[in-house]
């Protein structure tokens, strides 16, 4: 990966190596972020809690059961039934993704701040 990005605090541009990603676990919620080498601002990837967390291996698990099911010709109705699977966990994580942000942003920066773009 040799994504670049800029920094909104400091301005300064860096690029997105692995070594710039980190996560912080709070109870039940792990935090994606990665941070500016410069200032240490931290920037919100993903925040998942258990729920969220069984979700993506499900989603992962149905994915490739579908890629399985279309190599081996699987009969339409079984490949049906895991699509709308597959449709039903989208939409439930759409669903949860602001929450979880919301949090994410308060565990990587605090309560209180209150001037997010
Ligand atoms: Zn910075």
């Amino acid at each position: 990966m040799n994504e670049t990005t800029i920094c909104n605090k400091c301005g300064r541009e860096f690029m997105l190596d692995k070594q710039r990603f980190s996560s912080i676990r709070e109870g039940d919620f792990v935090v994606q972020y990665f941070s500016c080498p410069a200032c240490g601002e931290r920037y919100h990837v993903f925040t998942s809690d258990k729920e969220m967390r069984e979700l993506v291996g499900r989603r992962t698990a149905v994915q490739a059961q579908i890629r399985m099911g279309h190599a081996k010709k699987f009969n339409r109705k079984t490949l049906r039934k895991y699509e709308q699977e597959l449709e039903r966990i989208k939409r439930k994580q759409e669903k949860m993704m602001p929450t979880l942000k919301a949090t994410g942003e308060k565990i990587l920066h605090g309560e209180g701040g209150g001037q997010n773009a």
